[in-house]
């Protein structure tokens, strides 16, 4: 089959790679027809995060359809059948899994022990998504293997299109939990840090949730419009200073309730070792980056909330903890629980409500899937997301 394969640095081909098969009775593979290319797959591309080897498929946005199912499926999925496929690969068994908490699955992440050493703990089992989280292929091919798929899937009703229903394996649940996770009132200004795919989410989503107002921070142009057509008030901070525009937005108090959709980026260690050490060189390098947490800390009401999908990797320095106390701030934070949420928005979607393609802006092929991760990377011709059709 054909797949787009990490090479190294900035090296990603569509190449020819060997069909994959049954490896466990909970095992399900899945025939692509649809995949993305997402923000934190960039990470891998300019291989900031490590635990990549030559010859790993990319790819932890995707759905299709299902051609062939373990033993130990018993019925939970059949051939034919349409589906979204979480980036967290999740057990359903395990406490975590039991309690909703499905992106710290304990038993889906088969390499945990070196989660733990670069991460201090491991998260769920990814996709296409460096063997520090279990080293599964990705998505961005013919065909994928699902392990644990009797409960690692989301089913997609008819009538809805691979485009209006691709993101609920991500971004859109994304987005939707770092709102939940802000508890928004009626009388809420949400400010929202990034206007990325996933920022764009989470506008939509806190809107949806009955925000007073929601701001949203960025520099490119093309992005600020997209949130200003989500319903945003945006801040341009290539021209602006936040700080100023929120007390302004907000009659001096600050937005009751922040969002980082931003996160980290570049900031996760190379090595396994020398972590730390790692993580300030790359901080010094990156400074604005962390910048986020802090003016969320700062500029949020008193009592407020900052929530955080947003991803970090490692360490991070000179975070202001006395305004944080003693403002009494609130920090929910956390890889997305995707399928605690995405009963709900498979019905906001056939009911009208959200359609999530309103964030693409490229289509291709897997062949084209080199070329597109360069655009998407650097931003150019407008980039925000890119959809491939294998
Ligand atoms: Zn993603
Ligand atoms: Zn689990």
């Amino acid at each position: 089959m054909k797949a787009l394969v990490w090479h190294g640095t900035q090296d990603i081909r569509c190449e020819s790679v060997p069909d994959p098969r049954i490896e466990d009775d909970r095992d399900a593979i899945i025939k692509v027809t649809s995949c993305a290319i997402c923000g934190s797959d960039l990470h891998l591309y300019d291989h900031f995060m490590p635990g990549m080897e030559k010859g790993d498929v990319m790819g932890h946005e995707f759905m299709g359809e299902v051609v062939e199912t373990g033993k130990g499926i018993n019925g939970a999925l059949r051939k034919g059948e349409r589906v979204v496929i979480p980036f967290t690969i999740i057990c359903g068994e395990c406490d975590q899994c039991k309690r909703g908490f499905f992106s710290v699955c304990e038993r889906s992440n088969r390499n945990k022990h070196l989660a733990a050493k670069a991460f201090g703990h491991t998260t769920a089992g990814l996709f296409g998504y460096t063997h520090l989280t279990g080293g599964y292929q990705g998505g961005q091919a013919e065909y994928v293997r699902v392990p644990f798929a009797d409960k690692t899937h989301i089913k997609v009703p008819d009538g809805l299109s691979d485009e209006q229903v691709l993101f609920l394996g991500d971004i859109f649940p994304t987005g939707w939990q770092a709102a939940v996770q802000a508890d928004i009132q009626p009388t809420d200004t949400v400010a929202i840090w990034g206007a990325g795919p996933v920022g764009q989410m989470a506008i939509r989503s806190a809107i949806l949730l009955g925000a007073k107002q929601v701001v949203c921070i960025d520099r490119v142009p093309e992005r600020l419009e997209m949130a200003r057509a989500g319903g945003a008030i945006t801040i341009d901070n290539a021209t602006e200073s936040t700080v100023e525009r929120l007390n302004q937005l907000t009659a001096g108090k600050g937005p009751e309730k922040c969002i980082d959709a931003v996160g980290m980026e570049a900031h996760a260690p190379r090595a396994l070792e020398h972590a730390y050490d790692r993580v300030k060189q790359a901080m010094m390098l990156e400074s604005d980056r962390a910048t986020v947490l802090r003016e969320m800390i700062y500029v949020c009401r008193p009592a407020g909330i900052l929530s955080v999908p947003g991803v970090y990797g490692g360490l991070v320095d000179k975070i202001p903890m006395g305004a944080l106390m003693n403002k009494g701030l609130t920090l929910r934070t956390g890889q997305t629980h995707v399928n605690r949420w995405t009963d709900d928005l498979v019905q906001r979607i056939a009911n009208g409500q959200i359609d999530p393609s309103f964030v693409i802006t490229h289509r291709g092929h897997l062949e084209d899937g080199p070329e597109l991760y360069k655009t998407f990377r650097d931003k150019k011709d407008n980039c925000i997301k890119v959809v491939l059709r294998p």
